[in-house]
């Protein structure tokens, strides 16, 4: 039928790709140039008419391809094949999460500004926001998962700087606890303080879940960022980000990311575009396999508590959330060990399959010690406030066999 709709990973393979523009190459090849001609001087003057705004784009008319800092094929074609997983009118990829992130925070909060972000955030995220934004004049305060709607609106009102508020930035389900927040409660805060002439923007950093399990636009975020080092790229050979939004808010983005020049290569931008071929696939069996070692780590003796959504219960609050918001519980669990850091230490040391290493969302599974290892800078008491102890470990599972998985964590458990 010819109104057939195909699917995101039905689309990774051609969308935005013309082979008759590469000698018939079936795959994208990478276009490793720094600059691109112009058929005349009449085209290049046209090009840099649209690319510095200095007339509207014709109705046909698409940016010409000028320098690999504003554009490239490479970077092209995968912002558009970012953008249908999460339904985005248009994407800006990035050298690394961070440069998304920060890059986002630049463009959208100016001095006076106050910002309101969730904990915990990304250990990276967190230090930019605490350290660096107030060395340029802007106002920050952070709120927690344990509070209510009433009880976010008093402390944004109680600051003194409401009307300053320009943007709340979360991460749901956050890291390392896999605490989760709804999406639809912060977006009316936003529309609480929003004026006539001030938008309040909500923007979800949405690496944990995404870009399956968790569309936020649909609950009302303005930007999604994305470290695409972890589940996009998925094989932890590259490091890079993205920025999805609306028509009107992208071309800010992209205009900022122009004159930092922190864009992504074209060479990593073909990387991912081979890995999104697989995007699907990767993120279904990884979590297959953590369903199942969740419910593995559920029943031990020697484990005390597992984070994990797939085991929330029932009734409560954040399972009620988890059903309306994401799509499937991902690949990231954590959980107490019984004991302390000597406990978590000797089960780290005697997993033969898991390597103990920082970052997710890979085909390999991975362990970590959060409070001696991502969150080893963050505040004592937002840690204690987050439950991020001695005896929390993470884990990001891979696509190994399940049986295998589980084998290697008992065995790694009965050393202890
Ligand atoms: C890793 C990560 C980042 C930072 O991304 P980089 O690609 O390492 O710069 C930001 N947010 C979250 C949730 C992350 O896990």
């Amino acid at each position: 039928m010819s109104t057939h709709k195909f699917s995101p990973e039905s689309l990774m393979m051609s969308h935005g790709y013309n082979p008759e523009l590469s000698e018939g190459a079936v795959k994208c090849p990478i276009f490793q140039t720094s600059t691109f001609e112009y058929k005349s001087a009449e085209e290049g003057k046209a090009f840099f008419e649209i690319a510095y705004g200095l007339r509207e784009k014709g109705p046909k008319e698409e940016l010409g391809l000028i320098y690999s800092r504003i554009n490239n094929p490479n970077l092209e074609i995968l912002e558009n094949r970012l953008c249908l997983w999460d339904k985005a009118d248009d994407c800006a990829v990035f050298e690394s999460g961070m440069s998304a992130i920060s890059t986002v925070l630049l463009e959208f909060l100016k001095p006076g500004d106050l910002l309101v972000h969730g904990n915990p955030l990304y250990g990276g995220t967190d230090h930019f926001i605490e350290h660096f934004l107030p060395t340029i004049g802007i106002h920050t305060l952070s709120v927690h998962p344990d509070e209510s709607y009433e009880d976010i609106l008093d402390i944004i009102e109680a600051s003194g700087k409401a009307d300053k508020l320009a943007m709340i930035f979360l991460e749901t389900p956050a890291n390392p606890t896999n605490a989760i927040v709804d999406i639809e409660s912060y977006k009316q805060i936003c529309k609480h303080f929003s004026t006539d002439d001030k938008e309040v923007l909500l923007t979800i950093d949405n690496t944990y879940m995404g870009p399956l399990w968790q569309h936020p636009f649909q609950f009302g975020a303005d930007l999604i960022v994305y470290s695409a080092t972890k589940y996009i790229g998925g094989h932890s050979d590259l490091i890079a980000g993205a920025v999805l939004g609306n028509s009107e808010l992208m071309p800010r983005v992209k205009t900022l990311r122009t004159f930092l020049g922190n864009m992504l290569s074209p060479n990593t931008a073909w990387l991912l575009l081979r890995s999104l071929e697989t995007l699907k696939v990767r993120m279904t069996q990884q979590t297959e396999n953590a369903q199942q070692i969740a419910a593995f780590l559920a029943q031990h003796p020697s484990v005390e508590k597992v984070n994990y959504l797939g085991l929330l219960k029932e009734g409560t609050e954040a399972y009620t959330i988890y059903k309306k918001q994401c799509e499937a519980p991902g690949a990231m669990i954590s959980f107490d060990i019984k004991g302390g850091e000597k406990e978590a230490f000797k089960f780290m040391n005697s997993l033969k399959l898991f390597k103990i290493a920082v970052s997710l969302g890979s085909t390999e599974s991975l362990v970590q010690h959060p409070i001696t290892m991502t969150h080893a800078g963050v505040d004592p008491v937002h840690r204690e406030r987050m439950q991020i102890t001695d005896k929390l470990i993470r884990l990001s599972i891979g696509v190994e066999n399940a049986k295998d998985i589980i084998w290697d964590i008992d065995q790694a458990l009965d050393e202890i």
